[in-house]
């Protein structure tokens, strides 16, 4: 029968980590009563130790989950306690199990003054039997001043949320003060008006009469069906100090008892500490045993529909949070291969090469497109008849200047950072996307790696750079191939160039109301800016100190049209200029000249610039690959390995897979329907252990 119980207990712990539910749970010993009713006193007694926190100022704050397990002489004996939640391991003095159920009640915060959330304490030892005891905060009287008003209610309610059926009702009164006045019996008889499931403990027999300690026993005025059992728990006098306050309270009572015999001697009374703990043994048991099928029956509905769910749900498909680690390194690697994909050394230099055109096209326009000369340049080329050597040296300056201008605009660092950045968005892309939405912190961790690897690479990178295109900005060598190649490029650049302008001029017309709108408004334009030169010339031939004449808005003072209108036609002025240019110098890159190779770079500085801009891509994207792709798709997986994941232990691994709400749910049922497995195998086996107890019943 023993072995019953203990099954049981493990069962109900079992259950209780599946859920609170009412359904699901085995009864336990609950135990009441008003503070300084003895209860402390008791539980210490039936424990056989002194390990519940002492002191004046109400020290019971949160419910105590007491298991006694019972570890038989024969094997052993060890006597210890445990906080299953806290990892303390096994406490062998119950002074600091006393210390740390101290430490937790403090720590409720003395706003709230009493706690739902119960500690988990497990105390084996030979002494004891199997039982599962809960110790709830006292029943106060009158509220003090340091305590909030609400407390005793708050201490009220959390007691009758325990004392619910099937748990059994310990409701410790002390014999000095009349059963009438007792909190605990009278919270008892609410919810079990018969006494079927509620001890009743007297406490302090030895302070009434022993006559009086009979009759309150007899239960004759206030009747509990499983009775009452007197007990001394306290020593009356000073305990000498080499025993146990247990040790000494036992024989103190078991003094009493003997003492008393006439009036407890006649085995119709139950009295003593043994007494009651064999009393609890039994209760407890039959309470547990008659619990049994209903348990069953309520563990097996919970069973089949966690199967049917996570069949419905998840195709009984198992995962463990270890998988889905495993999973999230191997899609980040994946990810991360992707990304170094894209980019390979042709894409890096195709990037690169747009930066540099870009760059290039500035250059031309700064150097000759607003040159007034430029026309000249064109001429020169559809002439065909001048010899390069003959072009003026002018040409030639122009030209060394663009080609330093453009060697010497930091390509190494602009470059380097160029991919950088790439790399960092590509990271950044990844880091926010699924499923490291789920995990802020990993993500955060990613991009630090990231940047941490990049921060180191990119000055090295960009002086590698740097230092290998230095030739360039001394002396570029063209091979024929190279020139037609560059020129064919240049005349690519202008044509979408000119694209580009076209587009916009059509917009602008297109917006202004048609091309004549458009070219009255630009009339328009030109007079004012006539205007305003004539304008500011007099005011410079003008005498000192004579008032300027007041200037007229350029924008269109007459308001004949609309200012943004007016920048409209500024544009397509512009865009018109530039357009006419373009066309000059594409018909000179498609000359013969041009076309005639490399000794006419002067004429076409454009086909030169693009093969200066080719070089320098080429050698930047070998370069930021050796110094800065390759170590980062090297290290940064390595990264991923050796610190994002696999460095964390079993706790976190779960607490990482867990932030992910889906695989949260996943794991949630199948932890619940495997708890619910094993307790159904467990309650099945109980069946032979008592024949007369049989679970599946319901299933008939
Ligand atoms: P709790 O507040 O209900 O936990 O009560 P305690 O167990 O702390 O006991 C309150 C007071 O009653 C303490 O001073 C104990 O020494 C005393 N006490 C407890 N049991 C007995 C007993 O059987 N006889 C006597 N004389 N005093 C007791």
């Amino acid at each position: 029968l023993m072995h019953l119980t203990r099954k049981l207990i493990e069962i109900r712990t079992m259950l209780l980590s599946i859920d609170q539910s009412d359904s699901l749970k085995l009864p336990s010993i609950v135990v009441i009563g008003s503070q300084s009713s003895g209860k402390s006193s008791v539980l210490e007694a039936i424990v056989g130790h002194e390990f519940l926190p002492k002191g004046n100022n109400m020290v019971t704050r949160r419910p105590i989950e007491l298991t006694l397990i019972h570890t038989p002489a024969n094997e052993g004996g060890e006597e210890y306690g445990e906080f299953p939640a806290l990892g303390l391991g096994k406490i062998t003095d119950f002074s600091n199990i006393q210390r740390v159920l101290t430490d937790l009640n403090l720590a409720v915060p003395a706003s709230e003054a009493v706690s739902n959330e119960p500690i988990d304490l497990r105390i084996y030892s030979p002494r004891v039997p199997d039982l599962t005891l809960i110790d709830l905060p006292g029943y106060i009287q009158i509220s003090s001043m340091d305590q909030p008003e609400s407390l005793k209610d708050k201490i009220a309610g959390l007691c009758e949320r325990y004392i619910r059926e099937p748990n059994i009702i310990l409701a410790v009164c002390a014999a000095d003060v009349d059963l009438a006045n007792s909190p605990a019996l009278r919270a008892s008889r609410k919810v079990d008006p018969l006494g079927l499931r509620t001890i009743g403990v007297i406490t302090k027999m030895d302070l009434v009469p022993p006559e009086q300690g009979a009759t309150i026993l007899s239960g004759n005025r206030y009747p509990l069906h499983l009775g009452y059992v007197g007990v001394v728990c306290k020593p009356p006098g000073k305990q000498p100090k080499k025993e146990s306050t247990a040790m000494v309270a036992t024989r103190a009572e078991l003094e009493y008892f003997s003492g008393n015999r006439e009036h407890f001697g006649s085995g119709q009374l139950m009295v003593g500490t043994d007494t009651l703990r064999r009393r609890l043994m039994e209760v407890l048991e039959s309470s547990m045993a008659s619990s049994l099928h209903g348990i069953t029956n309520a563990v097996q509905l919970e069973l089949e529909e966690a199967q049917y769910q996570f069949k419905v749900q998840y195709n009984d498909r198992r995962i463990s949070a270890e998988s889905y680690v495993a999973e999230i390194v191997d899609t980040l690697k994946g990810r991360v291969r992707e990304c170094a994909a894209q980019f390979r050394r042709p894409a890096v230099r195709a990037r690169l090469k747009a930066l540099l055109d870009e760059r290039a096209l500035g250059i031309l326009e700064q150097l000759y497109w607003s040159d007034r000369r430029a026309p000249e340049l064109s001429q020169l080329a559809a002439d065909g008849r001048v010899r390069p050597e003959d072009v003026e040296p002018y040409w030639r300056y122009k030209l060394e200047a663009a080609a330093s201008l453009l060697t010497k605009s930091g390509v190494g660092r602009d470059a380097t950072l160029l991919v950088a950045d790439g790399l960092r968005g590509l990271i950044e892309a990844i880091a926010t996307g699924e499923p490291f939405t789920h995990h802020p912190r990993t993500a955060e961790r990613l991009v630090q790696f990231a940047h941490g690897i990049l921060r180191e690479r990119v000055g090295i990178t960009s002086d590698q750079v740097e230092n290998c295109i230095k030739p360039y900005k001394y002396e570029v060598e063209v091979e024929p191939r190279e020139w037609e190649a560059g020129r064919a490029e240049a005349v690519e650049l202008y044509e979408r160039e000119l694209e580009m302008c076209e587009g916009k001029l059509k917009e602008i017309r297109k917006r202004i109301g048609g091309s004549r709108r458009l070219n009255s408004l630009v009339s328009y334009v030109h007079s004012l800016e006539e205007k305003e030169r004539e304008r500011k010339q007099r005011r410079l031939a003008a005498p000192d100190g004579e008032p300027p004449e007041p200037t007229a808005d350029l924008n269109g003072d007459d308001y004949r049209y609309p200012p943004a209108q007016i920048l409209d036609a500024r544009h397509a002025m512009l865009y018109g200029e530039r357009l006419n240019i373009l066309k000059l110098r594409l018909s000179a890159l498609k000359s013969k000249r041009c076309k005639g190779g490399p000794e006419n770079d002067v004429l076409c500085p454009e086909a030169f610039l693009e093969v200066v801009t080719d070089k320098l891509a080429y050698t930047s994207a070998m370069f930021i690959n050796i110094e800065l792709l390759e170590h980062f798709f090297y290290q940064f997986p390595r990264e991923i390995d050796s610190r994002l994941l696999y460095d964390l232990d079993r706790r976190e691994i779960i607490e990482f897979a867990r932030e992910n709400p889906e695989i949260r749910r996943h794991l949630d049922l199948q932890e619940r329907k495997d708890k619910l497995e094993e307790v159904m195998k467990q309650l099945n086996s109980l069946a032979t252990l008592r024949p007369d107890v049989q679970p599946n019943a319901r299933r008939q």
